[in-house]
């Protein structure tokens, strides 16, 4: 069994950590994994349809020096979800858990159908639990870990438009504080990342009129960067976060506070 507390590197302080990132074929997801890989952790790039960004993520990371492999699931189907968790136990024991794969709709209520509220809380919601479910029992085992969940500042504020993401997103906030005390004494931490307007292909279902009106609302004066997010995400998965636990983080460039 290894030590609770692994001796951190300051140079790759996530060194040899199995960290597993879903979604991180581009966008988020894309950023964390590269900025885990650098740290040093062995990462696991998740991705559902896009083999071939995945891999050109996994290239990125050797090409520092880090380890990664790709691997397919769908995170919303229990048993690609074990064949994943698998897949990261086989590399050793997983320390890192980001969820990350996520889905967005604009829609009013009034016109958003079943089906449509059915898959944002299967992909934003489902999913997380999902994946904690098949990775917990190896952090307990190892009475170690650090779970991150990446909400968005609609599930804090909610989002015009957007009832149903925002419930998803919500959701995964009280999941993650639940959470975090059920594991808390066995040495797992469990946050969220709940990120404003991040610029990635999600952000394509909005107008430019869209896009100017939440850049000219940001403070900052500007969208998030994907690497705004990543920065958040690497300070929650070292080992010196132990005291962080059941957190809200949220990059937005103060446009909620
Ligand atoms: P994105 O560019 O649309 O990328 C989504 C990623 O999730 C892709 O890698 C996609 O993989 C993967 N994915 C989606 N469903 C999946 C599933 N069922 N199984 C496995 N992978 C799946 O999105 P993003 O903007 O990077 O967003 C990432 C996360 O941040 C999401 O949870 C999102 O809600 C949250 N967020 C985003 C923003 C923003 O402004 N962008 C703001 C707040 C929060 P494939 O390409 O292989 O399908």
């Amino acid at each position: 069994m290894s030590l609770p507390h692994p001796p951190v590197s300051t140079t790759r302080p996530l060194f040899g950590q199995v960290a597993v990132v879903t979604g991180a074929s581009r966008g988020i997801g894309r950023a964390i994994a590269l900025a885990l890989g650098r740290a040093g952790a062995h990462v696991v790039v998740n991705y559902r349809t896009s083999a071939q960004a995945a891999a050109h993520v996994v290239e990125q990371i050797r090409a520092t020096g880090g380890k990664a492999v790709a691997v397919q699931a769908d995170v919303t189907d229990p048993r690609q979800v074990e064949q994943l968790m698998d897949a990261a136990v086989a590399l050793g024991p997983p320390r890192i858990l980001v969820n990350n794969a996520g889905t967005a709709k604009s829609r009013l209520l009034l016109d958003t159908t079943l089906e449509e509220w059915e898959e944002l809380l299967k992909s934003n919601l489902t999913a997380p639990f999902l994946c904690c479910k098949a990775i917990l029992p190896h952090m307990l085992r190892e009475q170690y870990g650090r779970i991150i969940n990446i909400s968005s500042i609609w599930g804090i504020a909610g989002g015009s438009y957007e009832v149903a993401y925002s419930a998803s997103k919500g959701g995964i906030i009280a999941f993650t504080k639940a959470l975090a005390k059920e594991v808390a004494r066995a040495g797992i931490t469990v946050n969220a990342v709940a990120p404003g307007a991040i610029e990635t292909e999600m952000l394509a279902m909005l107008s430019a009129e869209e896009r100017q009106a939440l850049e000219s609302e940001t403070p900052v004066g500007r969208l998030g960067h994907p690497d705004d997010v990543s920065h958040a995400v690497l300070f929650l998965a070292s080992p010196s976060a132990s005291f962080m636990t059941g957190q809200v983080i949220s990059p937005n460039g103060g446009l909620v506070t």
